[in-house]
């Protein structure tokens, strides 16, 4: 057995044990709200944003990008689960601003292996082949922080399927710091009508 796969095993069963009254949650978050943000290993929700189990839909992507799967996530957050506020929240120092579609699809094209990040940006160590398709998606980077947010929360706002009651309040976690900071742009892009 790997090393993570037993130590993921290990915590679980330690979790389990004191799982009591956790049991009972109700399907619909309790607090009723659900937030988009970046599959970034140093955000952690239920630390930064006091999230405990049952309280709030949590989507994640690479980006924390409004991408079509996100908007699906959202739409049934609050069509089938009651929720009726959202967050967008992306990060400093994400990884989707140190590539490109192009960059991205190079990659890809000449290998599978993982590829190394220095000054100059991500290059190609591995051996071939690659596939080409890599070509075939959008993968959605980041140029600007705080445009990224804006234009997700844009996106979500303006979707046919999400009705304008619901305001979305777009944020940037800072990772020096701990500190969400608000982008005003996109919470006003974001209020409710
Ligand atoms: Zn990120």
């Amino acid at each position: 057995m790997s090393k993570v796969l037993e130590e993921v095993l290990a915590a679980n069963a330690n979790y389990a044990k004191s799982f009591g009254d956790k049991a009972n949650l109700p399907m619909p978050p309790g607090r009723h709200f659900a937030v988009l943000t970046c599959m970034d290993a140093r955000l952690d929700l239920a630390k930064y944003a006091g999230l405990a189990e049952g309280d709030a839909h949590v989507i994640r992507n690479a980006g924390g990008r409004a991408s079509d799967d996100a908007i699906r996530s959202f739409v049934i957050s609050y069509k089938l689960l009651g929720t009726s506020e959202w967050f967008v929240i992306h990060h400093t120092n994400c990884g989707m601003e140190f590539f490109s579609d192009e960059v991205m699809r190079g990659l890809l094209a000449s290998s599978l292996e993982t590829a190394a990040l220095d000054a100059s940006g991500f290059r190609d160590v591995g051996k071939g082949p690659g596939s080409a398709e890599g070509d075939f998606i959008d993968w959605l980077t980041i140029k600007d922080n705080a445009k990224s947010v804006v234009a997700d929360v844009r996106r979500i706002r303006n979707h046919p399927l999400v009705p304008s009651r619901i305001p979305i309040y777009g944020y940037i976690y800072d990772v020096k710091t701990g500190k969400l900071v608000e982008v005003p742009e996109a919470t006003e892009a974001g209020r409710a009508k």
